[in-house]
């Protein structure tokens, strides 16, 4: 009996050697196959690449070129919405376009297209954009991406045509006042045009770019404040061009206006700069007077639709000012627009070397 039980011992165990050799061997054969697939995948997902690396090598394609392409985006307002402008990438066949509202945590492709241009008309008054692009070669056998573009970040503002508009300008600065400003001007979802001294871009960098962020216009008052009717062409030309490089180096394109000193003008200035002239109707006296009370009544007593007036934020009389004027002009019905797009509601295409004091 004793031996019966031993064989049966010895067989069960076997048995249970035997089944369990199987589920090993059932195990290995099927981490194999999942093994194989997995390095199947992979080659397959090279592969895409590949083919598109010999397709286009066949059609002389500089993939590296491609890949590494340098793409600068730039971003303009207009009535509705932002229009976008890149780098054309040689042989892409397509751009992505992408986009966050502020705050948000990443971006969404928001549309394609097949030119280095697109227009984005869904933004919505108050909202600060980011944006980003990047060319594609799109073929049979899949597509291959170029690197992305520059972020570009802008606050949309829409204005509504037919009501009441007025350009605010300020000249002289940035300065230490700048800021306030372009504070009360964000708060209220308005622009201004900042004229600037290229002496000054310098020392305050965030305030130029924060003016291009919130959509506001950068333009010109020269480099040092010079009577420019006094100078040659040559020196004209300094004055505009130093002020230009300045300006361009912090928010990717140069001053879009000039204000010349004094508003003092002449032939040879008008031929010389090359950009549209802006000087005002509305002259506030704000840096004679230095009393906020006086340049509020100033703007308020005279203000009418198409004005181009005149402040200066280098002073703290001003910007007290200031802070009173946008809410009064806004309860006035006014819409607080730049010097461009007061003349692009109004249908005034702004031509350079001409003066325009107001745009009605
Ligand atoms: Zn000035």
């Amino acid at each position: 009996m004793k031996d019966f039980i031993k064989i049966l011992n010895i067989k069960l165990l076997s048995c249970a050697l035997a089944v369990f050799l199987l589920i090993v061997l059932l195990c290995t054969s099927a981490l194999s196959i999942f093994t194989v697939r997995k390095t199947v995948q992979q080659p397959a997902a090279k592969k895409v690449s590949v083919n598109i690396t010999n397709n286009s090598s066949e059609n002389n394609i500089d993939i590296n070129s491609f890949l590494n392409a340098k793409i600068n985006l730039s971003l303009k307002s207009d009535i509705s919405g932002f229009s976008l402008e890149y780098t054309a990438v040689p042989h892409s066949t397509e751009y992505e376009i992408f986009r966050k509202i502020k705050d948000e945590k990443g971006f969404t492709l928001i549309g394609t297209t097949r030119t280095n241009k697109f227009s984005d008309k869904t933004t919505i008054t108050g909202n600060t954009y980011i944006y980003k692009v990047r060319a594609v070669i799109k073929q049979k056998e899949g597509q291959l991406y170029s690197g992305y573009s520059n972020n570009v970040r802008k606050k949309f503002v829409w204005f509504d045509k037919n009501k009441k508009m007025v350009a605010l300008t300020f000249d002289d600065g940035p300065g230490k006042y700048t800021k306030a400003v372009l504070n009360c001007l964000d708060k209220y979802d308005v622009h201004a045009t900042f004229f600037v001294l290229g002496s000054q871009v310098k020392k305050y960098k965030s305030a130029i770019k924060k003016s291009d962020l919130l959509g506001c216009e950068i333009g010109s008052h020269t480099f040092d404040h010079v009577y420019l009717t006094g100078l040659s062409k040559k020196e004209i030309k300094k004055q505009i061009n130093k002020t230009d490089k300045s300006i361009k180096a912090l928010i990717g394109h140069g001053a879009t206006l000039v204000r010349p000193p004094y508003g003092s003008v002449n032939t040879r200035v008008k031929k010389t700069v090359k950009k549209p002239i802006i000087t005002w109707n509305v002259d506030t006296r704000d840096w004679a007077t230095l009393s906020a009370s006086k340049t509020y009544k100033n703007v308020m007593n005279c203000v009418s639709d198409g004005d181009i007036i005149l402040m200066h934020d280098i002073h703290k009389s001003t910007k007290n000012a200031v802070l009173k004027i946008i809410p009064a002009l806004k309860k006035k019905g006014y819409q607080i627009v730049t010097v461009s797009e007061l003349a692009e509601y109004k249908k005034t295409k702004l031509k350079n070397g001409e003066v325009y004091r107001e745009i009605k």
